[in-house]
């Protein structure tokens, strides 16, 4: 603005001035400059002129000045007097600058220095242009933090830190970051001025100007010496732990209520084949059973609502697919717990798959002990039962020759005798079955072969028999060579041969003859038993073969029903098969299937 010497009025001003306080060129000619000065300014700026005029100067001031709208503000304004030749008035050249802005950023950088000097944490900034990068600003928080003044500390490098400490790996990043000129967090053991240790996180941050060159670096320090402290005694506890649980041969483990596994001891390698790494983020429940699976739910929700113990056994897969039985002691882990935690549970696992089979031993063996304990009792009463029967008619036919024999004819006397023999075949018979029951219920029977010519056994095989059922008929039909011999089992194939020819003739009329068919079938040895009697109802047929079971058609003819029972036992042992066919009222077919050609192992000489 060109302004009148004398009256402040202003004659000229530029566009810019006129913009700057609001008022277009026209309506600003013609103002006094000193009305748009801050009346707390008027006489300042009036002396200042008056100065500039005198002494024929330039400078400048600075003052606040009111633009149209009322807001004023801080301008630098600097004034010169004009040459005298420009005209009759002396006139003054005003020129002025809006420093709000100026002043603001220069405020704020005031208000940055505070607060950077003021934070809690190590501010510090390094020169990069300059070898060694010496630090040429250190906050309060540094100096509080090292114990090392700004004085101390400012011109010299950041590495005085580290005291003699200088193999840290940590160092050798932040060396490489400071080279490439890049950020980065390092954390260091660092010294205080007073020797004691204290872990720095040091946080730098390269600084570069307009051009993009690299002038500083700034620098963070935190003091994590507490959370570090905290971190190595939590290792420390998890490593002791670790080792501790490692050292127990049961497998240790620990979950959460979803049973992902977090830990495992060593023990999963021996029990299951698994490494402790490869169970950390496995479901337990995986390598369970799938029968057992809702077991272990249900033992988590039981464990989750009471805090004490507990125990579970199930089964879980090895690699090689087999199941194998564990017992696993649960406990929910509230200990160190903070709220919102997830609940974890500790569980102490162990093999007990040997004692799962000595129980299952123990529980057969007594079901047995039961089974037999039974069979004995109807054992008991079959045998007295069936004894009583030879045993009367030994006892009557005795009596009779005793008492009558001066009576009683030849014949009549022979008849009794024969009876009396009869009887005690019979219970004979009875008794070979019996202790052929009793050791084959204590697994003590044996396979001894010997070489027999079939003819001259069977022969005398059925005529024992015919003695007991003394009117019927056998026919029989041996299509084998005479005299030829074969290895056989005489003790056993009686048993089997006796029982089955025996019931033949037991349960049919004596005027239908029972036939008995031996021949070479396959390299085997087939026997057939036929007869016309009273055959087995359908009904009877499955459950012919166990011990004591007798056909509902059986009437009042005498039997134990082991007979059949002990026949299959002899013929198994033999390694042989046994088959029939039945029908009631029509007669039965049994066929003995017994190989010949067995290599004779257990063969004695009879
Ligand atoms: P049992 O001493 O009662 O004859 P077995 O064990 O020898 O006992 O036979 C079991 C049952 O099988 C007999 O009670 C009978 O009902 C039936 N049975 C066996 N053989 C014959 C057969 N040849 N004819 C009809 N029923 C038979």
């Amino acid at each position: 603005m060109v302004v009148d010497a004398d009256n402040y009025a202003i004659l000229k001003a530029n566009p810019v001035a006129a913009d700057l306080l609001g008022y277009s060129g026209q309506e600003l000619a013609g103002l006094s400059l000193m009305e748009l000065a801050d009346p707390e300014n008027q006489q300042r700026l009036q002396d200042f002129l008056a100065r500039i005029r005198a002494e024929q100067m330039l400078d400048r001031i600075t003052c606040s000045l009111c633009p149209s709208d009322g807001f004023r503000f801080p301008s630098e304004l600097s004034a010169q007097m004009l040459p005298s030749s420009c005209g009759k008035h002396q006139m003054l050249l005003i020129t002025f600058q809006d420093l709000s802005e100026r002043i603001r950023a220069s405020e704020d950088i005031a208000l940055r220095n505070i607060a950077i000097a003021n934070v809690h944490s190590g501010v510090t900034i390094a020169d990069a242009r300059q070898p060694d990068l010496p630090l040429i600003y250190v906050n309060k928080g540094f100096q509080e933090m090292t114990g090392y003044s700004a004085k101390e500390a400012v011109g010299r490098s950041c590495r005085f830190l580290q005291g003699v400490d200088r193999k840290q790996p940590q160092l050798e990043e932040l060396r490489a970051a400071l080279r490439e000129g890049r950020a980065c967090v390092v954390r260091l053991r660092n010294y205080r001025k007073d020797g004691t240790l204290f872990f720095n996180e040091l946080h730098i941050s390269p600084v570069r100007n307009d051009a993009g060159e690299l002038t500083h670096f700034v620098g963070i320090q935190l003091d994590v010496t507490e959370r570090e402290r905290a971190r190595e005694r939590l290792t420390l506890s998890e490593t002791r732990y670790r080792q501790l649980a490692n050292t127990v041969d049961d497998l240790i483990i620990r979950r959460d209520a979803d049973d992902i596994i977090e830990f495992a001891s060593s023990a999963s390698i021996r029990m299951l084949g698994i490494s402790p790494q490869q169970m950390v983020g496995m479901n337990l429940k995986a390598l369970l059973h799938p029968e057992d699976r809702a077991a272990l739910t249900a033992q988590v929700k039981r464990i989750l609502q009471s805090e004490g113990p507990r125990t579970i056994t199930f089964r879980m897969r090895l690699p090689n697919g087999l199941y194998r039985w564990f017992e696993s002691r649960d406990r929910l882990v509230t200990d160190d717990q903070e709220d919102g935690d997830p609940a974890l549970i500790v569980s102490v696992i162990r093999d007990v798959t040997l004692r799962k089979r000595a129980e299952e031993e123990t529980r057969r063996a007594l079901e047995k002990e039961k089974e037999i304990n039974e069979l004995k009792t109807a054992f008991i009463s079959m045998v007295s039962h069936e004894f009583r029967t030879p045993m009367t008619g030994i006892q009557s036919s005795a009596t009779l020759l005793r008492k009558f024999s001066d009576k009683l004819t030849e014949e009549k006397k022979v008849q009794h005798l024969k009876n009396i023999d009869s009887a005690l075949k019979r219970m004979n018979r009875l008794l070979d079955d019996v202790l052929f029951f009793s050791r084959a219920e204590a697994d003590k029977l044996q396979v001894n072969r010997a070489e027999r010519d079939i003819h001259n056994y069977l022969h005398g095989l059925i005529e024992g028999l015919s003695l007991i059922y003394p009117g019927h008929q056998v026919i029989t039909d041996i299509k084998l060579p005479k005299g030829s011999r074969h290895l056989i089992d005489e003790h056993l194939l009686n048993h089997i041969l006796q029982n089955l020819i025996g019931n033949a003739l037991k349960y049919s009329p004596p005027e239908q003859p029972v036939t008995v068919t031996v021949e070479v079938s396959d390299g085997d040895l087939l026997f057939t038993v036929a007869d016309q009697g009273i055959g087995i109802p359908d009904a009877d047929q499955a459950k012919l073969f166990d011990a004591f079971h007798r056909a509902t058609n059986v009437g009042t003819i005498q039997g134990t029903g082991i007979g059949l029972n002990i026949a299959q036992r002899a013929v198994e042992l033999l390694q042989g098969r046994i088959m029939f066919e039945s029908k009631q009222g029509v007669g039965s077919t049994f066929t003995v299937r017994i190989p010949v050609d067995i290599p004779n192992t257990q063969t004695q000489s009879s």
